[in-house]
């Protein structure tokens, strides 16, 4: 019963999310303006890394010193361009690739997005190797406050499978590294994954019990999300992707976790409550600045060009790199707004009927059905909070939701010329 509960809510998400994000080439990429005082999330994308690992989806591209910094001028032109539209921002995610490969310029960056905006929290992504007192110093330095540092796992044998031992160590070594890493930051966050091909029980719970002796400020535990075409590459070279699995992993990792650690989102598990996990569930908007970002403004979705020098050059020129933008109907507004909302585990629906009227609760009810039969969802005071089981479905549509996107970015990459495009 419960695959196929979880078979009907991936299905559906897969085909409603990919609708979502389809871009057609008739409408001519717009940037809503800022200025009405509503709080958002800058999230800023640097897509250099050292080396490319074989699973990922992500817009990554290897590091080349003078192209990155060409790369940072940019985004910091990008920022101003936002600021110049009546853009505020209350806080920044920097995700990549790798937004440390080159720390002098992310300090120069996350300072100019200080002077420009009325920023309060920062959270910078990283991996194991750049967690030296150098790079550790130059973070603090630029105000910090949260380093999400991706490890994946410890186990050494998944680490060469993925190809992350020779860069970036034993899992040994990246434990040691953490634990030196502990107390720099307000949070340092473990990024891991389960359900990677190759996976066992046994090594899924060596991982937690090395995350819990070290007793780890927040851990995120992602489930495996690729794209339709690295899956085929995974599958090709690490092994099938297994979704059976999925849930029983999740489950090992839930009730070895809790109650040391607490749920700051379905996937995400803090020892203690930070400022940063509050903003994550608060923004459900956001602008998407960098080569291949997606941002989600007033109902408006768009995406900027995935080309590197296109990027640049747009920007060397003063103009807005974009490359496509779509407007959300409503019952897309809704499923979006039904997930971002449920990211701390419970959903107020009045600001939902006040945006959207009847119809926003019709599609409201359709996105919550699903829920309510498979016995994952109650509600009291007006609030629909997710119980255990409506916690592991919100994975599975996050999945989906982190799929659709990773399909539209493969799907950019293509093309590669950073023009619009029809799907
Ligand atoms: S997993 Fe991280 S380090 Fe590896 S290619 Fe992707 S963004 Fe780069």
């Amino acid at each position: 019963m419960t695959d196929l509960i979880n078979e009907h809510i991936a299905r559906t998400a897969r085909r409603q999310f990919a609708g979502a994000m389809t871009f057609s080439g008739d409408e001519t990429p717009i940037l809503e303006k800022g200025g009405d005082g509503r709080e958002r999330l800058l999230y800023l994308h640097v897509p250099f890394c050292e080396s490319l690992c074989p699973y990922c989806s992500f817009n990554r591209v290897v590091f080349d010193e003078a192209v990155c910094r060409r790369y940072f001028h940019a985004l910091r032109k990008e920022m101003a361009l936002y600021g110049e539209m009546g853009h505020d921002f209350k806080a920044i995610y920097v995700g990549g690739g790798t937004p440390t490969i080159m720390a002098d310029e992310l300090a120069r960056t996350l300072d100019r997005a200080r002077k420009l905006f009325s920023i309060a929290e920062i959270s910078v992504e990283t991996n194991p190797n750049h967690l030296t007192p150098e790079i550790m110093s130059i973070l603090k330095q630029a105000a910090v406050n949260r380093l999400s540092v991706g490890i994946q796992s410890f186990d050494d044998g998944l680490l060469k499978a993925m190809g992350r031992y020779g860069k970036y160590g034993s899992g040994e070594d990246t434990a040691d590294r953490l634990s030196r890493a502990m107390g720099h930051f307000d949070t340092l966050n473990a990024d891991m994954i389960f359900n990677f091909p190759g996976q066992t029980e046994e090594s899924l719970r060596k991982d937690i019990e090395i995350l819990m002796e070290r007793e780890i400020d927040q851990i995120t535990w992602y489930p495996l999300m690729v794209s339709d075409s690295t899956r085929r590459e995974v599958s090709r070279t690490l092994g099938q992707v297994e979704f059976r699995r999925e849930k029983q992993f999740y489950d090992l990792i839930v009730d070895r976790l809790l109650p040391k650690y607490a749920f700051s989102s379905a996937w995400c598990f803090s020892r203690r409550k930070s400022m940063i996990d509050e903003y994550i569930v608060d923004y459900t908007e956001y602008a998407g600045l960098g080569s291949g970002s997606i941002g989600y403004l007033k109902g408006r979705c768009y995406a900027n060009t995935f080309d590197i020098e296109g990027y640049i050059g747009s920007l060397e020129e003063g103009k807005l790199p974009l490359m496509a933008s779509r407007t959300f109907v409503a019952s897309d507004m809704v499923r979006y707004d039904f997930l971002m909302r449920f990211f701390g585990g419970s959903l107020d629906v009045e600001p939902i009927i006040e945006s959207y009227g009847w119809r926003g609760a019709l599609h409201l009810g359709g996105c919550l059905i699903p829920f309510i039969l498979a016995g994952g969802i109650r509600y009291r005071g007006r609030r629909f909070f997710l119980n255990r089981r409506g916690r592991y479905y919100w994975v599975v549509l996050m999945r989906e939701f982190f799929t659709a996107v990773n399909n539209f970015r493969d799907y950019c990459r293509n093309d590669g010329n950073g023009e619009r495009h029809e799907r």
